[in-house]
């Protein structure tokens, strides 16, 4: 948009610019045509005095016999008025050939007056005076057809030149009203150019905050660039942030909800499934009962633990135990946690489903504040999972290290199972998703929960040699 902005505006002014200096030099072209001009009408007004002074010569000349005749006086006047009209016109700049021409015409009234001296100033017989008379006559006749000449020739350039000019001034005119014209045109194109780039996206991100304002946490603001492609994708991430904060705090009322619930089912199931339990032992100890009896019983314990054990997940996962942090080696939690999953692996070392079991433990690894109760289970729960995704044998593999500098300790529980199908592996974190027949789906959203409160992460992928991955991270100067 900005760049929009000033790119708008450098044309805008590029245009003004240009335009302006076109004006500038139409003007100033027009007005030296029309100083030329006005010196053209000066030079013709000279010529024209010029003339009417020369006339005046001729005309005491052809009164000079009569009544009228002036007095020397006044003939010597004019003469000089002539010659000085000369010397003016030869002070203009003029081109050569019209120098040449003036020259010439000063020559031609030089020679007219020393006629006109000759023939006033001289005393002489009859027959001379009216030879010098008709000669002068004769000079005075040529200069004034001569400067006839000169004024028509003058005069058809003064038409010509003035007609140049009028051109010029009336195509400056036409082109001022053009101007004139575009310029509130073409700000206004300017202007709307502008406004669609602003209320365009602006519409957008206001129909994105209705959106919003109106619940619908999913709408994305879409095609925009710029600065408001940065507004809106600052918009996106608040909406994707918000829906994910509402999520969590409906899941948090949830688990609230769901805690107290199993709060009160444990606690009205715990005592009668208590009595059940042991008067099955009972029953189970009984000498008459036969053995298909026995084994039914057996089942039927065996349901009631688990029970209990759903009983105590879910008060776990929706009421987590409040940690209780100790200095603690991760090394021990973790064979603590073998030495109660081993139990279940129910085979013989030498059988073809033997699980064998790999301990790479660092034993330099740093103590942690951690609960050990509380990872103890966490581990147990990975462990557990790992001799279900083995039924037929293989490896388990615990692995711990630390960080270069001691920031971090890393746990990985690598098995030779089955392995985690891509299509579920977002899932498994997840409370209550379960891919098992008797599964409860707790045992992970209960490990991830516990391993967040310390702060660390917990994440799962596939071997590429086949098995699932569990990494724990787990912080080392974590204050609690
Ligand atoms: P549950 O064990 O009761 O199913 P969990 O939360 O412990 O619940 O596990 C969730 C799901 O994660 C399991 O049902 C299983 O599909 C998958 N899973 C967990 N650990 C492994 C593993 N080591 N290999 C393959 N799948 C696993």
């Amino acid at each position: 948009m900005k760049k929009r902005f000033v790119l708008g505006l450098a044309i805008f002014t590029s245009i003004f610019l240009l335009g302006g200096i076109y004006l500038i030099i139409t003007i100033e072209k027009a007005t030296s045509s029309l100083n030329n001009l006005i010196e053209l009408h000066q030079v013709e007004i000279l010529r024209e005095k010029l003339l009417i002074d020369a006339k005046d010569v001729q005309s005491r000349l052809a009164l000079q016999r009569t009544r009228f005749a002036g007095t020397l006086n006044a003939v010597v006047k004019d003469v000089a008025k002539l010659k000085n009209q000369a010397d003016r016109c030869l002070e203009c700049h003029h081109t050569m050939a019209i120098t040449e021409r003036l020259q010439d015409l000063k020559a031609q009234i030089s020679a007219y007056s020393s006629d006109l001296n000759s023939l006033f100033t001289i005393g002489t017989n009859e027959t001379r005076l009216k030879e010098d008379e008709k000669k002068a006559f004769e000079a005075g006749r040529k200069l004034v057809n001569q400067l006839d000449d000169m004024i028509s020739l003058t005069k058809a350039r003064l038409e010509k030149g003035t007609q140049a000019t009028l051109k010029k001034i009336s195509d400056m005119k036409t082109l001022i009203f053009i101007v004139i014209a575009l310029g509130p045109i073409f700000a206004i194109s300017l202007v709307i150019f502008f406004m669609r780039g602003l209320t365009v996206p602006l519409a957008a991100l206001l129909q994105a905050t209705r959106e919003l304002k109106s619940g619908d946490l999913s709408f994305r603001v879409q095609n925009l660039t710029g600065e408001f492609g940065e507004m809106a994708a600052a918009f996106n991430e608040m909406a994707a942030a918000l829906n994910e904060q509402i999520h969590k705090m409906q899941r948090a009322e949830q688990m609230t909800l769901v805690g107290e619930m199993a709060a009160s089912l444990v606690h009205e199931i715990k005592n009668p499934l208590a009595g059940i339990k042991a008067t099955m032992y009972l029953f189970q100890e009984e000498a008459e009962i036969r053995e298909e009896e026995r084994a039914i019983l057996s089942q039927a314990i065996d349901e009631v633990k688990r029970i209990e054990t759903l009983m105590k997940s879910l008060l776990n996962f929706a009421k987590p135990p409040k940690l209780e942090f100790l200095s603690v080696n991760m090394n021990d939690i973790l064979d603590g946690a073998f030495s109660l999953a081993l139990p279940f692996t129910h085979s013989t070392p030498n059988s073809a489903k033997a699980i064998r079991i790999e301990k790479q433990f660092d034993p330099h690894l740093p103590l942690i504040m951690a609960d050990p109760m509380v990872m103890q289970q966490v581990f147990l729960n990975i462990l557990m999972n790992a001799l279900q995704a083995m039924p037929n044998g293989g490896t388990l593999t615990a692995m711990t290290c630390a960080t270069a500098l001691d920031e971090e300790i890393q746990i990985e529980i690598t098995d030779t199972g089955k392995g985690i199908r891509d299509e579920v592996r977002g899932k498994i974190f997840q409370p209550f998703f379960t891919t098992k027949s008797k599964g409860t789906g707790l045992g992970l959203a209960i490990s991830k929960q516990f391993v967040e409160k310390h702060g660390g992460t917990i994440t799962a992928e596939n071997n590429p040699l086949g098995g699932a991955i569990f990494r724990i991270i787990l912080p080392c100067n974590q204050n609690y």
